[in-house]
């Protein structure tokens, strides 16, 4: 464990390692494994690791303008992690907590302050975004470890399995579908959108290399008029209806169909997953930009 401690950790490393503790304690205890108990392995986190400045605290409190923060208290000795108690979802609040004990595990020797939101700001400087997205990739490695996640989806992913994975690890379900599409080897987008338009999208690996993903970093773009998604009679489709690709992805073969998916989520208006079959593309290989 020492040499661990010194090597650069990666959030995938850290999460883990700290899964494989997880894992025995919760076998010789005889405890539940999910939903992980983020509080007491923040609490506990430095002695698994044999760190000296531990977190002392975990507390709820008035900080308006920011999710979470991770700060050094007690002339540097410790850290509090302090989390919105504003926050009424128990799912975002605990994702918060998992994102700052992920600022602690990965960063804290850069930092004595970390300040957090959920919005990703335009004016954060490289450094910051790549610390941001590092406490989220070890924050959903934590709550939902992969090799657990697999055993709970059987055949093609839906709304409704992806529902029983958010209840089972107590995380939101847009954080359980990003967790899902980061991981899976299946053609899929996922889109977040409010008022007919795209807020963000999220495309696996093979969906990506095949051309279908969404540019709403870049542009503004508008929900396709003819998706499943703009249809205002129907709220939600857990399981998904098969529609032609070309409506989400005008280079798609006339023949190409994609599974649509859509559900309301608390947060975020519509969410929505497109699979695309295996052997698709939409784009032919030589027009890739
Ligand atoms: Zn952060």
């Amino acid at each position: 464990m020492t040499e661990t401690s010194k090597a650069p950790i990666t959030p995938y490393k850290a999460a883990f390692q700290l899964t494989t503790i997880l894992k025995v304690f919760n076998a010789a205890h005889a405890s539940v494994r999910f939903p992980v108990d983020v509080v007491t392995v923040a609490e506990h986190c430095h002695e698994f690791f044999h760190w000296d400045d531990a977190i002392e605290k975990v507390v709820g409190a008035d900080i308006e303008n920011f999710e979470g923060c991770l700060a050094r208290i007690d002339d540097d000795r410790g850290w509090a992690l302090i989390f919105n108690e504003s926050i009424q979802s128990s799912g975002r609040r605990r994702f918060t907590q998992a994102h700052e004990l992920g600022h602690y595990v990965l960063h804290r020797s850069l930092r004595s302050l970390f300040e957090c939101t959920s919005e990703d700001m335009d004016d954060w400087q490289s450094e910051d975004r790549r610390m941001e997205s590092e406490a989220d990739v070890f924050a959903a490695n934590l709550l939902m470890p992969l090799d657990d996640f697999r055993e709970q989806i059987s055949g093609s992913v839906d709304f409704s399995q992806l529902r029983l994975c958010a209840q089972r690890y107590d995380v939101s379900l847009t954080a359980a579908a990003l967790r899902w599409v980061s991981a899976s080897d299946k053609k899929l987008v996922l889109v977040a959108s409010n008022d007919g338009f795209v807020r963000w999208s999220s495309s696996s690996d093979a969906a990506f290399k095949a051309g279908a993903f969404l540019r709403s970093r870049r542009d503004t773009v508008e929900i396709p008029a003819d998706s499943l998604t703009a249809d205002q009679t129907v709220a939600r489709e857990l399981d998904g209806v098969s529609v032609p690709a070309k409506i989400w992805f005008p280079n798609a073969r006339p023949g190409t169909k994609v599974r649509e998916m859509k559900i309301d989520s608390e947060q975020y208006g519509a969410l929505t997953l497109l699979e695309l079959p295996s052997t698709d593309d939409v784009w032919a290989p030589w027009s890739a930009e």
